[in-house]
């Protein structure tokens, strides 16, 4: 008989730290799935750090050590309340190793630099950096109303936002390649500035300093809104939902 001393046969983490809870998901954007299915009050009994988007795509949502900001197509940053409504976003419990200091380095290398020392390609991390940005370029989306277009349509309908020497946070989720539609294989990330005046979803920056901290997850809850008529009823069969993100999210 196996002795199963000294074994781990069960969660090893009991705060939730090591689960990354989504609700919806990218795929369900492309064709224009945008309702409103889950609230920030029903977001936080899962985590107290997230990213997201609101209903009709209302601008790029950060949650920041419970409190959830929402950078509209004006660029302002603005708390939402626990009613707000959102069609998809990520959220956990903070729970963050520091990693590294980096000074002077674009979005690219970092990004790369930060999964080269996690060395998990095919694991869901979260990325905070706290620092101060030489460069920063977001983008917000402008509020859709329904029948709600593709989100390939609403691409070009989007704000975007430049600012220098400015200190914040930003904060990612990578999602390995083989979850491509889950979420954008690769980095997705949200900024917020330190005087909430700039903020949005990450096009392209440059970190001047700030340090690196992560956090790795073992378990996806993936949730759906299966009450949802729209969901319930669309064929993506035809949406071709891979190249829609990729042209849509990069
Ligand atoms: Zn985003």
């Amino acid at each position: 008989m196996t002795s199963l001393r000294g074994r781990s046969i069960g969660p090893v983490h009991d705060n939730g730290a090591n689960m990354l809870y989504q609700h919806g998901t990218l795929a369900q954007l492309v064709p224009g799935l945008l309702e409103g299915t889950t609230t920030i009050g029903e977001l936080r009994r899962h985590g107290d750090t997230g990213i997201g988007t609101g209903e009709g795509l209302d601008g790029e949502l950060i949650m920041l050590d419970g409190h959830a900001w929402k950078v509209g197509a004006d660029g302002q940053a603005i708390e939402v309340p626990d009613d707000f409504t959102l069609p998809f976003a990520t959220v956990h419990r903070a729970a963050f190793q520091f990693q590294c200091a980096r000074d002077d380095i674009g979005l690219e290398d970092l990004n790369a630099r930060i999964v080269e020392a996690n060395g998990r390609a095919n694991t869901f991390f979260s990325v905070i950096v706290r620092g101060r940005f030489s460069f920063m370029k977001t983008r917000a989306v402008v509020k859709q109303k329904a029948p709600y277009p593709p989100l390939e349509a609403v691409a070009d309908r989007q704000a975007m936002f430049l600012a220098h020497d400015v200190t914040g946070t930003m904060l990612g989720y990578f999602t390995p390649p083989m979850f491509n539609g889950a979420a954008v294989a690769g980095f997705h990330e949200h900024f917020l500035s330190d005087d909430r005046s700039m903020g949005g979803h990450i096009l392209d920056a440059v970190l001047e300093h700030g340090e690196v901290l992560s956090q790795v997850f073992d378990t996806l809850v993936q949730h759906l809104p299966v009450d949802d008529p729209e969901y319930r009823r669309h064929d993506f069969g035809g949406d071709r939902i891979a190249e829609a993100i990729a042209r849509a999210e990069h």
